[in-house]
């Protein structure tokens, strides 16, 4: 299928067990299919989908809008000019600053867990038009019911929503996972109150989020989280597992590049200087194999993660200051 078509399309409607559980981002009314287009049954909004795609965003309060996927400007990168791919070429060739040694192990522990809880379980996705980084535990082998959400229209994309105003009814789902993404939004409050809501009451969340990471995404990168920050934002959740997932030598490597960054002014001389210092910094992650289970670690990560099972109460936050296992005042 063409990635620019803007027409609407329902020739790849919605999987069918997850179509019931949609409902309008704006008032949670049920959703009815009716001829190209979504509708609220309570408020009437129209929702398009696109290349077989729900656009369920609420106009009002998201970034986003309707209008901008039915054109087409939020399509993945499928066009791309020559050049452009020839430079993500050449990116591929030099060596990487990024190293996530522990997004496998959490998948494992996630699809462990999963099973337990319902051997089919149904896991939302969010953010995750990319894969996901070591996500191959929980998505090889057709194990589980997937939903994939994010904001473009791609093809490991099923639906297209905003993560502050999940379309879906209370309770959808067995798991949530929500991999590099809450660092983009503008409230990750909201949003893991709404990871909450859509989460049957004993669902698992797996959360990664960087720590000591420069601006990438340009204007949509908003902030970041300490180890200790990570588990205040999933308080309505018991720990199962959490730390550094990304380690310092992937940190200094980032600080690096960015540095050398700085000194640029145009697109060419920054992938000059970011090459430069690909080139001169990869083999700082190599430490990381050694250090990303020590506790100094977790003050110096450049990622850090959480996986949790949903909670009535929240943790007292007494109790997430007395959860640091950092290295300072040990
Ligand atoms: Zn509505």
């Amino acid at each position: 299928m063409d990635a620019h078509q803007t027409e609407p399309d329902v020739s790849r409607p919605p999987a069918p067990w997850f179509q019931p559980l949609l409902r309008c981002p704006a008032d949670r009314g049920k959703l009815q299919l009716d001829g190209p287009v979504l509708r609220c049954g309570s408020c009437g909004t129209e929702f398009p989908v696109v290349q077989g795609r729900p656009v369920l965003i609420d106009d009002e309060t998201s970034l986003f809008s309707r209008s901008e996927f039915l054109e087409g400007r939020h399509d993945a990168p499928g066009g791309e000019r020559r050049n452009a791919r020839i430079r993500s070429m050449l990116r591929r060739l030099l060596p990487s600053t990024d190293a996530n040694l522990k997004a496998g192990q959490s998948y494992r522990l996630l699809s462990s867990l999963l099973t337990e809880i319902n051997p089919r379980a149904r896991v939302l996705m969010v953010g995750a038009g990319d894969g996901g980084t070591g996500a191959s535990p929980l998505t090889a082998g057709n194990t589980f019911e997937l939903l994939r959400s994010d904001v473009f229209v791609g093809p490991s994309v099923d639906l297209v929503c905003d993560a502050h105003a999940l379309p879906f009814e209370d309770g959808s789902f067995d798991g949530v996972v929500i991999q590099a993404v809450l660092e983009h939004l503008i409230d990750p409050a909201r949003c893991v109150a709404e990871i909450h809501r859509v989460l049957r009451p004993d669902g698992l969340v797996f959360a990664e989020t960087p720590f000591m990471q420069q601006v990438h995404m340009g204007a949509y990168d908003f902030t970041r989280y300490t180890v200790v920050g990570h588990r205040r934002l999933f308080r309505q959740f018991e720990r199962i597992d959490d730390g550094a997932c990304c380690g310092p030598g992937m940190a200094l490597a980032w600080a690096w590049r960015y540095f050398l960054c700085s000194f640029t002014r145009g697109p060419t001389t920054h992938r000059i200087a970011t090459a430069i210092a690909r080139l001169t910094s990869f083999w700082l992650v190599w430490f990381d194999r050694f250090l990303i289970d020590r506790p100094a670690a977790q003050d110096a990560a450049s990622g850090v993660y959480f996986i949790g099972r949903r909670a009535t109460t929240p943790i007292a936050d007494r109790e997430i200051v007395a959860s640091y296992r950092g290295a300072i005042g040990h």
